[in-house]
């Protein structure tokens, strides 16, 4: 063999070796990412804000687009909300406008859905939940955290207790009538819905999109972790720090909402008041310390939390499954209770 003949037989083995070595590492990086994109492959974008006096916390992923424009939107709608629907400081909300007429008034279809919605979660739960009790919400002081927190006499609880009430709420369609001076309150649910309301924006942006809304604890499911994984969401203890948790649940879809009396209360002599009010007393609820309730979205759960709470566990919260939700109760003397169907979210 000439020596030049050499010199080629090598420079084609070093090139083919090159080759075979490229390849390898291409198999490679298709490896990785096929892997990555069958689990999702982009991150997960959060966001923390402030909203319905809350942190709520945003967190998204989607492929088709910025998660930084679905956060935007969705905070956007969460916000829009909560200044439409707040009953006391803000003079330009339907809430507000609706509590200072004392004429039928005609509201938009968003106003009249939650009104009525609030009306049939009153009726379902033997006034437990009850939307029309801002007088007394507003008595107790918690109508913001920056009122300053007292507890009233008997007699002004007396008086606030013949203007509450749901059953003074008139809906007919679209128009709207408050009767006896009653206010609405629209706070045990307005932040379900405006959740349930961004989480539509999200789905809307990118209807693969996946991650979830947590607002101070009450949770809805834009989509399974990495399009797949169940997201493991702690019940707190209501007696623990905010890290503290008594249970866990994992949710793919659909939301959970817990109404507890740690959320915002003073203390008097050692006797806790927190903004949980029972509709028939107008003292805050004393049946249970914290309830919990899954449904298939947070607008139902939102309410029925905030419903249980006050009922504690009784049979219309047993009665819940028939509406498809699940529930759980601890009572004041730290008993747990959950409706048959609620252990199911306890495995993953
Ligand atoms: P949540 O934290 O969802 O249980 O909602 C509590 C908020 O709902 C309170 O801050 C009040 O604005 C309002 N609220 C208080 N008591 C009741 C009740 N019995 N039914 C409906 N809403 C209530
Ligand atoms: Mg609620």
């Amino acid at each position: 063999m000439r020596k030049a003949d050499r010199k080629d037989v090598l420079k084609n083995r070093r090139v083919i070796q090159s080759l075979i070595f490229l390849s390898v590492i291409f198999v490679f990086l298709g490896i990785v990412l096929w892997r990555n994109t069958s689990r999702g492959s982009t991150a997960y974008v959060e966001r923390d804000d402030f909203i319905f006096g809350t942190l709520v916390r945003v967190v998204v992923a989607s492929e088709k687009q910025d998660p930084e424009t679905i956060i935007d939107a969705m905070i956007q709608e969460m916000k829009r909300i909560e200044s439409k629907f707040h009953p006391y400081h803000n003079g330009s909300s339907v809430i507000f406008k609706l509590n200072h007429s004392s004429k039928a008034m005609t509201v938009d279809e968003e106003t009249a859905f939650l009104i009525s919605k609030s009306l049939y979660y009153s009726k379902l739960t033997a006034g437990a939940f009850d939307p029309a009790l801002g007088r007394l919400i507003k008595l107790w002081g918690f109508d913001s955290p920056d009122t300053e927190k007292k507890l009233p006499k008997p007699e002004e609880i007396q008086e606030a207790l013949k203007a509450s009430g749901y059953r003074n709420v008139k809906v007919n369609v679209k128009e709207v009538l408050l009767e006896n001076g009653v206010w609405l309150d629209l706070g045990g649910i307005a932040k379900g819905y405006a959740v349930d309301q961004a989480v539509r924006i999200a789905k809307r942006m990118d209807e693969n999109a996946t991650g979830f809304v947590d607002a101070g604890g009450d949770i809805a499911i834009i989509g399974p972790k990495f399009g797949q994984y169940p997201w493991k969401i702690g019940i707190r203890d209501p007696r623990g720090g905010p890290q503290d948790i008594v249970g866990v649940v994992y949710l793919s879809e659909g939301a959970i909402a817990t109404s507890g009396d740690y959320e915002r209360y003073f203390e008097v002599e050692g006797i806790r008041y927190h903004h949980i009010l029972d509709p028939q007393t107008g003292y805050p609820a004393r049946k249970a310390i914290s309830a919990t309730v899954i449904a298939k979205k947070l607008v139902d759960a939102d309410a029925l939390a905030t419903a249980a709470f006050v009922l504690g566990w009784h049979k219309i919260v047993e009665g819940f499954v028939g509406i498809g939700a699940q529930a759980m109760i601890i009572d004041a003397e730290g008993n747990t209770f959950k409706t048959r169907g609620f252990s199911a979210y306890e495995k993953e």
